[in-house]
Order: C-alpha cells, then sequence, then structure tokens
C-alpha cells in the first residue's frame, strides 16, 4: 500500500527547480506586464530593393520590463504555452492599426503609397473562432482599409491548421488583407500550399541570407526559391540582409523586397516616425 510520503513529487535536480521558478516568475510576471501594458511595439523598415525606398513595417513587439527590453524569442513562447499570447496579439493588433492611422493622418502619401503594416499571427490564434472578426474590428475601428494590413504566419502555423487555414485566409484576402509567409523554407516542405492557399507573398528565411555569401548551397536555395515565387506569382522578401555582398547577390537575383540591419533594425514608433519623414516624405 501506498503511504501518504509516496505522494509527493520528488524534484533531485536543483538546477531543474530553478527553472521551475524561473519559469513560473515569468509568467506571473508576463501576466502583470500584459495587465499593465508594458510592451512595445517596434517598426523594422521592408525595404524595395530596385528602388531603394520602403514600402512597409513590420511590428515587432517587445518587453518593457523596468529598464531592459526584454525579446519576443523569450516571452511569446511562455505566453502561447499559458495562453496570454491571445491578450497579446490583441494588444499588439490595435496597437498596430492604431499608429498606421495615426500616420496614414499625419502623411497622407502612405496611403497612395500603400505604405504597410505586418503583424505576426501565431499559431495559437488560428484555433481562435474571433480572430476574423477581430482583425475585421481593428481596422473598421481605426478606418483603415485591409489593403494595409499584412500578416505573416509560419509555414508550421499553415501546416497545423490546414482544415481552418484555408478559409481564415480566404475571409481576410477578402477584406483585402495581404498574407505572407514567414521563416519560408524552415517549416514543412510540402509546397502544394503554396497554389491551393490565397498568399500574398513569402519571406527567405534569415537562415539562407546570413550564408549566401559563403556557401554556394544556400545561394541556390535562394535562387530557387526567387524562381518559385516568381512562377507562382508571389512577393518575396529577404529576411535579414546585413552586409552590402548579401544585397548585391539579392539584386543580382532579382530579389524584389529585403530587411535586415543593413537598412534598419526594428525601430521605435518615434524614430520609425523620423524613418518615415527621411525616406518616403
Ligand atoms: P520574425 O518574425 O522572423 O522576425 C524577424 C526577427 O529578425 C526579428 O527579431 C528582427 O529583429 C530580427 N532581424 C531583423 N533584421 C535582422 C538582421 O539583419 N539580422 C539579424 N540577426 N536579425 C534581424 P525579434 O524582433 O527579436 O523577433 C523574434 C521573433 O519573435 C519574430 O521572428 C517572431 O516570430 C516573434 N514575434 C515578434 N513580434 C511578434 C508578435 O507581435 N506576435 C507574435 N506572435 N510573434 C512575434
Ligand atoms: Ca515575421
Ligand atoms: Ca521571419
Ligand atoms: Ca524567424
Amino acid at each position: 500500500a501506498k503511504s501518504k510520503g509516496h505522494n509527493r513529487i520528488d524534484i533531485f535536480d536543483p538546477m531543474m527547480l530553478q527553472q521551475v521558478r524561473d519559469r513560473l516568475h515569468l509568467e506571473v510576471e508576463l501576466r502583470q506586464a500584459i495587465d499593465q501594458g508594458d510592451f512595445a511595439l517596434y517598426y523594422q523598415p521592408i525595404i524595395n530593393l530596385r528602388s531603394q525606398s520602403p514600402r512597409g513595417f513590420e511590428a515587432l513587439v517587445r518587453w518593457q520590463k523596468e529598464d531592459t527590453l526584454i525579446s519576443p524569442t523569450v516571452f511569446i513562447p511562455v505566453a502561447e504555452e499559458t495562453g496570454l499570447i491571445f491578450e497579446l496579439s490583441r494588444w499588439v493588433l490595435r496597437s498596430a492599426c492604431e499608429q498606421l492611422q495615426q500616420w496614414q493622418k499625419r502623411y497622407p502619401k502612405l496611403r497612395s503609397l500603400g505604405f504597410t503594416v505586418s503583424i505576426n499571427l501565431s499559431a495559437n490564434q488560428f484555433s481562435l473562432p474571433t480572430l476574423v472578426a477581430e482583425i475585421e474590428q481593428a481596422l473598421e475601428h481605426h478606418h483603415l482599409a485591409g489593403q494595409f494590413l499584412k500578416i505573416e504566419i509560419t509555414e508550421s502555423t499553415l501546416m497545423h491548421h490546414l482544415d481552418s487555414a484555408c478559409e481564415i485566409l480566404t475571409k481576410l484576402k477578402a477584406m483585402g488583407v495581404r498574407i505572407n509567409i514567414d521563416d519560408f523554407g524552415t517549416g514543412y516542405s510540402s509546397l502544394s500550399y503554396l497554389r491551393n492557399l490565397p498568399l500574398d507573398g513569402i519571406k527567405i528565411d534569415r537562415s539562407f541570407i546570413s550564408q549566401m555569401d559563403r556557401s554556394q548551397e544556400d545561394l541556390e536555395l535562394v535562387r530557387t526559391i526567387l524562381v518559385l515565387a516568381r512562377n507562382l506569382h508571389l512577393d518575396c522578401i529577404a529576411e535579414g540582409i546585413e552586409s552590402t555582398t548579401q544585397l548585391q547577390l539579392l539584386r543580382s537575383l532579382r530579389c524584389p523586397f529585403g530587411q535586415g540591419y543593413l537598412f534598419a533594425p526594428p525601430l521605435t514608433a518615434d524614430k520609425a516616425e523620423v524613418y518615415l519623414q527621411k525616406h518616403i516624405l
């Protein structure tokens, strides 16, 4: 028979205990941060590689914890596992729309240029029945046409939600919202979704771009992805361009768009506005 003493959980590894504590702590703090709104959206320009002019921003979230900025790679996974991602994403969506509305008011030219803001969607959001309605409401509330908003989703998100993805993307597309596949090349290799889903473009993952000036294989992969995108009439954005060598190679391969530290890092809203004034207005 079991004695009482055997029902307790033994944690033998003090490191593990520490990890559990850190994790719980992070979760509690993240909850608080959401309640207090301790987040900021940063904006990274997406550049037309031929004209060198920016054609949009990607909104990237940061956690402003006292004096430090915490990277989304640290807290997005925790937010996803705890369900806090829904509230956080709602905040991201509204803030991005509000910011774009303000910029469109101040700089009407942004509208005629078709300047867009892209937001990242997490896989969890695809199981949220209200996703499309939330996006629609955010657009309406800020008097924004759907064409100015872009959604970035990863291949694995698509593959995990193949049933709902098609319906959701079709509805978004009908609202004018454009859809890009993020981190292209790193997920599943099934390519049939590229022709079956209403997609607008793909973003070539940084891992291919970062090695393309050193690795013949990566260069060939990038070339192949670009040919594929062109044949399927998809937009193509190269992520993580850091050097002029990479830029020259991408230009020679006729890659239409790019993003990376070579042009600008993710910027605070204020700095992003200065960037707009300098580069397009
Ligand atoms: P991602 O969507 O692939 O975003 C690109 C990441 O690459 C960003 O990191 C960006 O700062 C970084 N990056 C841009 N240019 C360069 C470059 O030239 N070199 C290098 N080394 N890095 C570059 P960040 O902002 O830390 O975001 C990391 C990831 O967190 C994002 O990857 C995205 O998956 C996720 N994320 C960020 N914001 C959100 C959000 O609002 N919602 C969701 N669900 N995920 C988000
Ligand atoms: Ca992205
Ligand atoms: Ca990416
Ligand atoms: Ca990535």
